[in-house]
Parts: C-alpha cells; sequence; structure tokens
C-alpha cells in the first residue's frame, strides 16, 4: 500500500492550514516516516558487522532531509560534484561519502578527492588513469553481463552503461593494486525499485563469491561489499511491500556463513535511495480546471516539472482527494493532468477517484524519492517548493519555489562571441 496511515493521520488533519498558509502545490515530506525507516534498516542488518547505508543523494538532495539522514549515522551515495558539495555541506566527510559516477571526468574525480576525499567507486577499467593520485582505499562497480538479469528501470546488465565487465574485473584490481592501492571494495547495483528481496540476497551472494575469487587470485583484502539501491516500495494498493526482515535474516546468515568459512567478512554496504525516503513524501496540489472532450480531465496546479515518474516510465502514483473517498463519495474516472504542452504530462490516467470539484486537494502519494528532484524546467515551467513536516508537528518550507529571476538567470552572462576563420 502506498502512504501509511501513520503518515496519513500526521498530514490529513492539518492539510487544509498548511496548504492555507503555504499555497499549493509543493511536496511534502514526513521526518517521523523518515527515521523510523532508517532504524528499521539499522535493526534489520544490525548483526551484520559494520552495516551503513549510504543515503542516494539524487533521490532527494535537499540539506534539511541528508542532516536526517547524516544523524541517523548514515553516509551518502553522490554522482555529480554538486551532490558531493550539497553532502559535504551538511557536515559529510570522507569515507561517509561515496562517489559512484558514470562517464566520469577528470575533474569529477579531482573534486572527489579534495576537502577529506571520499570512497572512489569505479565504473570503468579505464577510469584508472584519469584519477589524479592513487587513493589507498578503491571499488568497482561490477556488472555481471549475462550472469543477472536486471529489471525494466535499469535494464538487462548486458545492455546496462554501468560498471565493470566480468572479463575485465580482475584486471581492474590487479592494476589498482600494482599502483599502490591497499584497501579494497566491490559494488553493483543491478535493479530499481525491486520488491522481490531474494533478488537483493542473490546480489549480496554474488559479490560475496567475486571477493573469494578476487583475494584468491590477487591476494588483497576487501574491506566492504556494496549492493547498490533498488530496494523497491509499494507504490500501488495491492503491491505487497518488500520483507526487509527476511532479506536481514538471509544476507545475516550469508555473511555468518562466510566469516565461518574464512574467519574474516567484509562490511555491508547499501546505498537506498527509494527505499529510505520514497514513501514519506507527497506531491500536494489543488484542482483547478474541469474538462469534458472524450475523456473526462482534472487539471491541476503542477505539473512534470514537480514530478516525471509518470510521464516517464508510466509509474503509478497513488493519489487521494483530501476529505474524499471512494466508499462514501460518488466516483469519476478521469485523468489528472498538468499544464504541460506535452501529452504525457499526466498524473494518473483513466483513474477511478472521487468526485472533484475545483478547489479540491489532490495528495500525489511516493513522492520523497526520484519526485522533485527529477523535475525539469521544459516550457518554462518551475518547480514547486518543498516542506517538511517535523516529528514535534512543526511544518517548515525547506526549499522556496523556483521564480522567473530563476529561469531568466542562465540567460545573465558575459558576452562572448568568435568568428571561426576556417583556414
Ligand atoms: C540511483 C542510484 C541509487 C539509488 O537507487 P534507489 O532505487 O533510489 O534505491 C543507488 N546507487 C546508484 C549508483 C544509483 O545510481
Amino acid at each position: 500500500m502506498p502512504m501509511t496511515d501513520s503518515f496519513k493521520n500526521r498530514l490529513f488533519p492539518v492539510l487544509p492550514e498548511i496548504v492555507d498558509h503555504f499555497q499549493t502545490p509543493f511536496h511534502i515530506y514526513d521526518e517521523t516516516g523518515i527515521r523510523e525507516t532508517g532504524q528499521s534498516l539499522k535493526k534489520v542488518f544490525s548483526a551484520v558487522d559494520g552495516f551503513k547505508e549510504f543515503f542516494a543523494v539524487k533521490a532527494l538532495p535537499n540539506p534539511f532531509i541528508l542532516s536526517i539522514m547524516k544523524d541517523m549515522g548514515f553516509g551518502f551515495d553522490c554522482s555529480s560534484i554538486p551532490e558531493l558539495v550539497l553532502s559535504r555541506r551538511i557536515g559529510a566527510r570522507g569515507e561517509e561519502l561515496m562517489f559512484t559516477s558514470n562517464n566520469t571526468t577528470v575533474e569529477d574525480f579531482k573534486a572527489a578527492m579534495e576537502n577529506g576525499g571520499c570512497i572512489l567507486n569505479l565504473d570503468d577499467i579505464t577510469l584508472i588513469e584519469k584519477l589524479p593520485a592513487i587513493p589507498e582505499l578503491i571499488s568497482f562497480r561490477y556488472n555481471p553481463g549475462h550472469r543477472r538479469s536486471g529489471n525494466a528501470i535499469i535494464g538487462n546488465p548486458v545492455e546496462a552503461k554501468y560498471g565493470v565487465s566480468h572479463d575485465q574485473i580482475l584486471d581492474a584490481y590487479k592494476k589498482m593494486k600494482a599502483l599502490g592501492a591497499e584497501r579494497f571494495g566491490l559494488h553493483t547495483m543491478l535493479v530499481s525499485n525491486e520488491l522481490n528481496y531474494e533478488y537483493m540476497v542473490e546480489t549480496a551472494k554474488m559479490l560475496l563469491d567475486m571477493i573469494e575469487w578476487l583475494s584468491g587470485e590477487l591476494g588483497i583484502p576487501f574491506e566492504f561489499i556494496n549492493i547498490g539501491g533498488g530496494l523497491g516500495i509499494p507504490y500501488r494498493p495491492e503491491d505487497k511491500p518488500l520483507n526487509i526482515e527476511a532479506m536481514g535474516r538471509k544476507v545475516t546468515k550469508l555473511f555468518g556463513a562466510f566469516k565461518a568459512e574464512h574467519g574474516d567478512v567484509p562490511k555491508l554496504y547499501m546505498e537506498s535511495g527509494r527505499y529510505m525516503s520514497g514513501p514519506h513524501g507527497v506531491l500536494v496540489t489543488k484542482a483547478i480546471n474541469h474538462k469534458d472532450i472524450y475523456r473526462k480531465y482534472i487539471g491541476v496546479d503542477a505539473c512534470m516539472s514537480a514530478l516525471m515518474r509518470p510521464g516517464m516510465y508510466g509509474a503509478y502514483h497513488h493519489i487521494d482527494v483530501l476529505g474524499k473517498d471512494l466508499i462514501e463519495s460518488p466516483a469519476e474516472t478521469v485523468d489528472v493532468v498538468g499544464s504541460l504542452c506535452e501529452n504525457i504530462d499526466k498524473f494518473a490516467v483513466e483513474r477511478t477517484l472521487p468526485k472533484i470539484d475545483t478547489g479540491d486537494i489532490l495528495v500525489i502519494q511516493d513522492t520523497g524519492a526520484h519526485g522533485h528532484a527529477m523535475g525539469f524546467n521544459y516550457n518554462a515551467k518551475l518547480r514547486p517548493q518543498e516542506l517538511l513536516l517535523r516529528s514535534d508537528g512543526t511544518v517548515e518550507r525547506i526549499r522556496r519555489e523556483e521564480t522567473m529571476d530563476d529561469y531568466f538567470a542562465t540567460l545573465n552572462f558575459e558576452k562572448k562571441i568568435i568568428t571561426p576563420k576556417n583556414d
């Protein structure tokens, strides 16, 4: 099921007041829910030595949220210089930061290694030459190719642009060892929004098998395996939540067996984004137009700039109409749409909802990850504000809405012209 009852009970009674004060549209996140999920994640893996979650910053890159993650003892998975800067701004340093980029530049590596550095997770063997210096600790992202199947969002590993191939991975570590690296990790990320925990257990098993083989060949110790993100959340009411307890039990067993056999065991790292924050955010928007042509349309005051997933992946986001439900209110089947000149700008397609009146508040759920962050400015549509419902009951604005000045900011530049000579 989507939004939890406890989040609903915290938010819905006060939502009219929040809407009055802040005006729609906005994303609002639930501190209590984020902390509960974080605590349960830690508890489930508490028997695995050195378990650590590195929150995937791209899911919800807001410093107020990152501070909550840091407070829970989590690190940060970054894929760009601004994500590193953001994480360092809230005080994360060194090995609290993992840098996992793709198609990486020398400038990226320089920024990653400055200011206390971070854990470098290389996406390709050729990137070794681009390192400005040899770090003591190095990790590679492994792509198992045909050895595993992926899923729809990330794709089949053979076709995915990420990671070092099976044939190159031994050489990659051999090279880093020869160059003087002394500490090693191994990473992979194969799926996205996966609800079957067995897949994640298999991934942990695959990485443990890999380090057994790699250490055997090269005599190098592995300090951690990182099973990536990709833990799924139930977007649809009929989706069963991922069984994190069962995953914890099986992974704990795997690590126990590995320790019994080898006397030593790597730490377990994870970099979940969606699982940590996805269910703990909603997009709140107001119905502003009704249109009755071949289908019925409800126009709302948010659009794809606030949430791309339905348009981009056909993703389902559950919608509640504040104060109405399908049991007591008459129902109507509608498309819920934004204002972009793109027919994919729909939050819901042929969805049966309680009959909506102009001015009704719609709560579009599970927008706490890959929601606001993925928003774009096509059609000069601006991104909405972000709010945080604190555990003490206060509501704080944690990002203002974009303004036209923000949109025009990149047109404010120094004149630069050349006349190519073509000689
Ligand atoms: C996107 C991403 C994640 C987070 O994925 P979720 O599906 O949000 O858990 C983790 N690691 C890497 C390398 C990623 O690109």
